[in-house]
């Protein structure tokens, strides 16, 4: 038996980052940028007001107070979008919209709450020449005021290549004009099922069959890590069903496969991919999902492609894709952090840990007095796929600990941080 580490060594080892493709922003959420974005211009372009109110100068509200307030004339109006022409000199104001231009003059934004705006709703709704505005408050010079290039320079290094794009560096990739940039391209992942017993969920459900509830899960777990899952179907447990069925994945970066790795039918991926390239079988020290065959086959032009043979067990094939398919996954999308955030939690159910293996038991994770709570999802059977759905987090027991017992500390792997029962 090799440990986990050992075969996602290998499994790594395997695996490239991917050629770079230039694409719309949007498309790009969760890619890892492949080139260096520098700001051509300014963030925000231009000084602008960050409140509604009156851009006036510092020195026409000195001294205002409630019960003297400062008497300024309104010149006009800006509002977010637009530029104006005209110039605030002593004693003069222009109505302003959050994100307008400050005018021309002015070096501060009294807010309308610091004004008698509403005694003059009339006049300043005509855009009367002779509307007035009280102000109530001195301010200091340049408060309201956003200026320009404060969140981003002309010419600085915005993003660097390698950066993983999330809705932020969305945000701010629009905010310096990228409609589109340069980022590690979605590797594409060829799902295949295998078994005699394993029915399409669009088939009639017959004696002695059960549906393909693998090729979903898997390829959504390819989709939610950001990969495009390619599916091939299901194979029957014959060489000839095995090697057509996976040809049609030679186009992709990796072919997944589950189930057949079991002893009693290892053969048949075996001695395909023995054929076929180069195969590697381990028993891996982790429960579940101890058989795994890992082979690199042989693609058109000398390509080699990297092929996963994971358990069929329902809850086997999806965590041993967790711990070994998705860091492959984001090797080749270019990410540098391959790990999973753990947090410690208190475990509230035993574990037993018979063989010296390392578990990935399914939990949910709480929050209870400023600490973690976990409880088993229930039953932890490699066939129990209910046990997956309803956990937010693996609890990781290491090979050595034989038992875990209420109230221990364990590490919990987090699957999903809005909580799966919520
Ligand atoms: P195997 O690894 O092929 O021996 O399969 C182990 C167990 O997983 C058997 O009970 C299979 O019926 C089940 N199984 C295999 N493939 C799938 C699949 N695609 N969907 C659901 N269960 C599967
Ligand atoms: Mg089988």
């Amino acid at each position: 038996m090799i440990s986990v580490e050992a075969a996602l060594d290998k499994v790594l080892g395997f695996v490239d980052i991917l050629e770079d493709e230039e694409k719309p922003l949007l498309e790009c959420l969760g890619q890892v940028l492949a080139e260096d974005v520098y700001a051509p211009f300014d963030v925000p372009p231009q000084d602008n007001s960050a409140m509604d109110g009156y851009a006036v100068q510092v020195g026409s509200i000195k001294g205002a107070s409630d019960e003297s307030p400062r008497v300024l004339r309104v010149i006009g109006e800006v509002a977010a979008g637009y530029v104006t022409d005209l110039e605030v000199k002593p004693g003069m104001a222009i109505r302003i919209m959050t994100g307008a231009p400050v005018p021309k003059g002015a070096d501060v934004v009294v807010p309308f709450e610091l004004t008698d705006e509403v005694n003059h709703k009339d006049a300043l709704a005509s855009c009367s020449v002779t509307a007035e505005i009280g102000i109530y408050q001195e301010l200091p010079e340049g408060l309201n005021i956003r200026h320009s290039g404060e969140d981003i320079a002309r010419g600085v290094l915005v993003m660097k290549t390698g950066r993983l794009l999330r809705p932020a560096e969305l945000g701010v990739l629009a905010s310096v004009g990228r409609g589109k940039v340069k980022v590690i391209r979605r590797p594409m992942i060829a799902i295949l099922a295998t078994g005699d017993e394993v029915l399409d969920v669009n088939q009639p459900l017959s004696p002695g069959k059960i549906y393909n509830s693998n090729t979903y899960s898997l390829a959504a777990q390819v989709l939610s890590y950001g990969g495009i899952p390619k599916l091939l179907g299901i194979a029957r447990d014959n060489i000839e069903d095995l090697s057509t069925s996976l040809r049609r994945g030679l186009d992709c970066d990796m072919l997944i496969t589950s189930g057949g790795v079991s002893l009693g039918d290892y053969d048949v991926v075996k001695e395909f991919l023995a054929a076929e390239g180069e195969i590697s079988f381990w028993t891996v020290c982790m429960k579940p999902g101890k058989p795994l065959a890992f082979g690199v086959f042989d693609g058109d032009n000398g390509r080699k492609i990297p092929h996963l043979g994971l358990p069929g067990n329902p809850v086997s094939s999806m965590i041993t894709f967790e711990v070994f398919a998705r860091p492959a996954i984001f090797k080749m999308m270019g990410r540098k952090n391959l790990v999973r955030a753990t947090v410690k939690a208190v475990m509230e159910d035993p574990v037993k840990n018979s063989d010296g293996r390392r578990i990935f038991a399914r939990v949910v994770v709480n929050r209870r007095e400023g600490e973690y709570i976990a409880h088993l999802t229930g039953p932890q059977g490699s066939g129990i796929l209910t046990s997956m759905s309803g956990a937010d987090g693996l609890a990781v027991i290491p090979e050595a600990t034989t038992d875990v017992k209420p109230g221990d500390i364990v590490e919990v792997m987090m699957l999903d941080q809005d909580g799966a029962w919520n």
